[in-house]
């Protein structure tokens, strides 16, 4: 069985791990390959060799640090379908899905290559007589990025390409149930032209994690990734001296007024749920219908689900694949299992697989009498189960959102803008959709949850990753006048 390789000082270099987790074909359960849990000589390696890279990369100037990433943008299209199909190979979304995914990513590295614009500082003459001020903004040295598996070729770009653009160097580690999606990009990556150790892959699981965490020569760590481990890695992160910035789970709501517009709403609302087969963390998990309008929406979701195919993502007639592994297919299982018990009713339960013997498939399920606190109204389930609750008011919609731990996203659909208005305000999820099922920030602009779906302070994308890779440094400066030799700052030596 193939292992996939590291890629450390430029190079592909194949793991001594005595570890490995498979990465296993959801569709069909086929072994694809072996991620390595790499050894801590190789991590210290990676470690290293990056930091030794960072005193030249630093200062390299930045219109010719982002010149990768433009070839990089090209090859990423160019081989945009060979990532996909391993992308869905080894994930189980559709081949559709798996292009967005990429696109995603690839928007990333567009937006990064406008650093030169992008970490500008600023400037004030005159801030004391004489005296004139700036500030820059200066890399800080080597980061990390651990990620999740439901994204494995957009979320590694989450950051990397900040990070790199504005004159730091970096480690990727994959998701070790998804590494072959980074292996196809680093292949790319590695025609670009970064200097050896400017950009690395370190594969393996969360002793590759606890060593990255605890290494002094690592100056932060972007985290993507469940709620309870978002939770340990900020803290044992700041408790080693480190930026982080951990994004983690969601229980999204999607609420629907009674004026909707109600064909495209419910449409957008079952995509959201549904689409990666319910593993995005911006997947709408709860349908809330105010008033008239819950009944409207339930049987117009109840048709919508109907449309469903599942199966083989890269089969172009599928609309969901199966979701990452048997261990998720049962947790699913069992919580659809609990939900029951606690008194929801399954009103949907989506063909069952019997022609597929194989494959780690969950059919779509419907459920309404969902109870505020109870299972399905609180926890992730992260699988294709849709959640109905009926409210009469929008206050108490915004009322059912604010009282989960989770804040990541939430959507109003509505034809209202006041209503719209009054939701958005009022919420606490800090990414919010108006008639979008997955409101999904572009590159450009921030992104990131709060409460328990985000730990840290600065937020990922865009400016807010230029000031999460850099620190600021105030330069004040005055020169004396030789000729008059006159003191034009009194009041200044006086400080
Ligand atoms: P996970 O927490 O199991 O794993 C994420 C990463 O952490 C992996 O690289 C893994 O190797 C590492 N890891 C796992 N356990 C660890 C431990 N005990 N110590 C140290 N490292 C550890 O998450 P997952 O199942 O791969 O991804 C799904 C989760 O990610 C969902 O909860 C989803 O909501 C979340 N997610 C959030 C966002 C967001 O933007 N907020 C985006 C994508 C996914």
């Amino acid at each position: 069985m193939r292992t996939i390789p590291n890629y450390i000082n430029g190079e592909f270099i194949e793991s001594k791990a005595s570890e490995f987790t498979e990465v296993i074909n959801p569709f069909n359960e086929e072994i694809l390959a072996k991620t390595p849990h790499s050894t801590d000589s190789e991590i210290s390696n990676a470690i290293k060799v990056a930091n030794e890279a960072f005193s030249t990369w630093s200062k390299t100037p930045v219109i010719d640090r982002v010149q990768p990433l433009f070839k990089l943008k090209g090859l990423l299209e160019d081989n945009a379908k060979e990532i996909c199909e391993i992308l869905t190979r080894e994930h189980g979304k559709t081949y559709k899905e798996s292009w967005g995914d990429l696109l995603r990513g690839i928007q990333m590295v567009e937006v990064a290559t406008g650093m030169p614009s992008l970490m500008q500082g600023e400037a004030l003459q005159d801030v004391a007589r004489g005296i004139d001020s700036y500030a820059y903004r200066k890399p800080l040295g080597v980061f990390a990025g651990i990620n999740p598996f439901n994204f494995p070729a957009m979320v590694p770009m989450w950051f990397w390409p900040f990070a790199v653009a504005s004159g730091n160097c970096f480690i990727v580690k994959p998701s070790e149930r998804v590494s072959m999606t980074q292996e196809a990009i680093f292949k790319l990556i590695d025609q670009c032209g970064f200097p050896p150790g400017v950009i690395q892959m370190v594969n393996g699981s969360k002793d590759v994690v606890n060593h990255l965490l605890e290494s002094e020569d690592i100056k932060g760590i972007s985290f993507v990734g469940s709620t309870p481990v978002a939770k340990y890695i900020y803290e044992k992160g700041c408790a080693h001296k480190k930026r982080v910035q951990a994004l983690g789970g969601a229980k999204n709501f999607l609420v629907m007024t009674p004026d909707a517009q109600i064909e495209k709403s419910v449409q957008a609302m079952v995509d959201s749920c549904l689409g990666c087969a319910g593993e995005r963390c911006l997947a709408g998990a709860v349908l809330v219908g105010i008033g008239d309008g819950y009944d409207k929406m339930k049987d117009e979701v109840l048709r919508a689900v109907k449309n469903i195919k599942v199966g083989d993502g890269l089969n172009p007639e599928t609309t969901m694949g199966p979701v990452i592994s048997m261990e998720a297919k049962a947790r699913i299982l069992q919580d659809i299992e609990q939900a029951k018990s606690e008194g929801a009713e399954c009103i949907y339960a989506g063909e069952s697989q019997e022609t597929l013997d194989k494959g780690y498939f969950v059919a779509p399920h419907v459920f309404e009498n969902v109870k505020p606190g109870s299972l399905l109204a609180t926890k992730e389930i992260f699988g294709p189960v849709i959640s109905l609750m009926k409210v009469d008011t929008l206050g108490e919609a915004i009322k059912l959102i604010n009282s989960s731990d989770f804040a990541n996203t939430c959507s109003i659909f509505t034809t209202n803008g006041m209503a719209a208005r009054e939701f958005s305000q009022n919420v606490h999820p800090s990414m919010v959709g108006v008639n979008l099922g997955v409101p999904a920030p572009m590159a450009f602009f921030s992104f990131g949850g709060s409460k328990d779906s985000f730990y840290g302070d600065v937020k990922v994308h865009g400016k807010s990753s230029v000031e999460f890779f850099t620190e600021k440094l105030t330069v004040m400066q005055r020169w004396f006048n030789e000729d008059k030799n006159e003191n034009l700052n009194p009041h200044w030596d006086n400080d």
